[in-house]
C-alpha cells in the first residue's frame, strides 16, 4: 500500500491511499501492435504484451475512420484511457497526454493552449507565448491552472525534462509492452495538489529522489525558502511518523469528532449523502444560548471542512448546525464554511440555509472516500448498523 499525505501550515489536510492490486492503469503508455481492424465498429484491437489486447475506438463523430488511422500489423504508441475489466481489455487512445505540474504535454500534437480556468486575458497571452517558445516541435502543450504566475524558467524546465524523457522512452527499442507507467500516486499528489509551503509525506512505493528532482524543477525561480519546507519521507526512515498518519487515519474513520469548546460533530457517511450533526457541549451560563451556539457552530464549520477533506468526502453533504435565531449569525456561519473550502482544490458549492436550518454542500467527487477505500461492509449487520433484537424475535418472552 502507498500512503501519501499533505499538510498545510503544519496541519494534515488530505490523505491518499493506493493499493497495488487496485492501481488504475489509466495514463499508462504502451507500444502496441495492431492485431485486428474492425471498420464496422470503427475499432481495432491492439496487442499490448499484457493478458488482454486493448481496444482502440474512434468516436462516432470523428472525421477519420479507423482504417485511415491504423493498419493491421502496424506498431502504434497508445495510452490507456479506461481500465479493462475481467472480460474486456483496456480502452486506448492514439493521442497520449502526459500530465506535468505546469503543463500537459501531448506528443504528436501541435496545440499551444491555456487552461480555461485561467481567466485573465493578459496572463493567458503570456503563457501562450511561453509555450510557443519552450515547447519543442512534435509536442502539443496545455498550460495548467497552476501555471498562472509561473515564470518561464519553471515551465521551460518542466517541459524540457518531460520531452526528453518521452523521446528516450519511445526511441529505445521496438518491443511491444509498457513504455510509461504514468505518474505514481505521490507524483500525482505533488502535481495536482501541492503548493510551495505544503509538506508532503509519502510511504510505500515511493522514489524519493525522483520526487525531489521534480520538486527542484517546479520550484525553479520561486522562493527557495518555500521549496525547503517540502518533506518527502520514504517508508524506511519514516516509521515513527507513519504512526502519526495511522492515528489520523483511524480518527478519520470514527464518526465522532470532539471540538475544543466541548461540543462535538458526528459524521455519518451513507450511500446518498453525508450527514454532519453539530452538538453543543455543556451549556456555559456566562453566555447566552445564541452566543454559545454561534461560537460552537463557527468552530464546527472549521472542523467539518477539515474532516471533509481528510476523509475525501464528496457529493451532497448536509450539515445540521445548532439552531440559531439570528439570521446574521447564520450568515456568519455560512461565510465561515465558504472560507474554509477556499484552500481546497476540489470544487465545493455551498448552498443557503434551509428553512429548517440545514446547510447543504456539494463537493465534486474526485476519488473514493477513505471509508470506501479502507473498510468493508459489516458481516453482522450488512451495513445497516443494527441487528435484530433477540428478545423481540423470541416474542418478547423474558
Ligand atoms: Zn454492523
Amino acid at each position: 500500500m502507498t500512503w501519501v499525505s499533505l499538510s498545510e501550515d503544519g496541519v494534515r489536510a488530505e490523505i491518499w491511499v493506493e493499493r497495488a492490486a487496485h492501481r488504475s492503469t489509466v495514463g499508462k503508455v504502451f507500444r502496441g501492435k495492431v492485431v485486428r481492424v474492425m471498420p464496422g465498429m470503427n475499432a481495432a484491437f491492439v496487442e499490448l504484451g499484457e493478458s488482454r489486447a486493448g481496444l482502440l475506438q474512434t468516436k462516432p463523430d470523428a472525421a477519420a475512420s479507423i482504417k485511415d488511422l491504423v493498419r493491421s500489423g502496424e506498431t502504434v504508441i497508445v495510452q490507456v484511457t479506461r481500465d479493462g475489466t475481467d472480460e474486456k481489455g483496456p480502452r486506448l487512445s492514439l493521442s497520449p497526454s502526459l500530465p506535468g505540474r505546469t503543463v500537459v504535454l501531448m506528443p504528436g500534437a501541435a496545440d499551444r493552449a491555456v487552461s480555461q480556468r485561467i481567466e485573465d486575458a493578459t496572463e493567458r497571452q503570456r503563457l501562450r507565448e511561453i509555450l510557443v517558445r519552450v515547447v519543442p516541435d512534435g509536442f502539443g502543450a496545455i498550460a495548467r491552472t497552476v501555471a498562472a504566475g509561473a515564470d518561464e524558467a519553471a515551465v521551460a524546465g518542466e517541459v524540457g525534462v518531460m520531452a526528453e524523457a518521452w523521446k528516450r522512452k519511445v526511441g529505445s527499442g521496438s518491443a511491444v509492452g509498457e513504455i510509461d507507467a504514468g505518474p505514481t500516486l505521490a507524483e500525482r499528489v505533488l502535481q495536482d495538489h501541492w503548493i510551495p509551503g505544503d509538506a508532503v509525506w509519502a510511504s510505500g512505493a515511493v522514489d524519493a529522489t525522483a520526487l525531489r528532482d521534480a520538486l527542484a524543477i517546479w520550484t525553479r525561480g520561486r522562493d527557495a525558502s518555500n521549496a525547503d519546507s517540502v518533506q518527502i519521507v520514504a517508508a524506511d526512515d519514516g516509521a515513527r511518523r507513519f504512526k502519526h498518519l495511522k492515528k489520523d487515519v483511524e480518527a478519520a474513520l470514527e464518526s465522532r469528532v470532539e471540538l475544543r469548546s466541548g461540543g462535538f460533530i458526528v459524521v455519518n457517511e451513507i450511500e446518498a449523502l453525508t450527514a454532519i450533526d453539530v452538538n453543543t457541549g455543556k451549556f456555559l451560563g456566562a453566555r447566552s444560548f445564541e452566543e454559545t451556539a454561534l461560537a460552537t457552530n463557527l468552530e464546527a464549520a472549521r472542523e467539518m471542512a477539515r474532516q471533509v477533506r481528510l476523509r475525501a468526502l464528496a457529493g451532497i453533504i448536509v450539515i445540521d448546525f445548532i439552531d440559531m435565531s439570528d439570521d446574521v449569525n447564520r450568515e456568519k456561519v455560512r461565510e465561515a464554511v465558504v472560507k474554509e473550502f477556499a484552500a481546497d482544490r476540489a470544487h465545493t458549492r455551498v448552498g443557503a440555509f434551509s428553512a429548517l436550518g440545514l446547510l447543504e454542500l456539494n463537493r465534486k467527487r474526485a476519488r473514493p472516500s477513505l471509508r470506501q477505500l479502507l473498510t468493508v461492509r459489516c458481516a453482522a449487520c450488512h451495513g445497516t448498523g443494527a441487528v435484530r433484537d433477540r428478545d423481540e424475535e423470541r416474542g418478547g418472552a423474558e
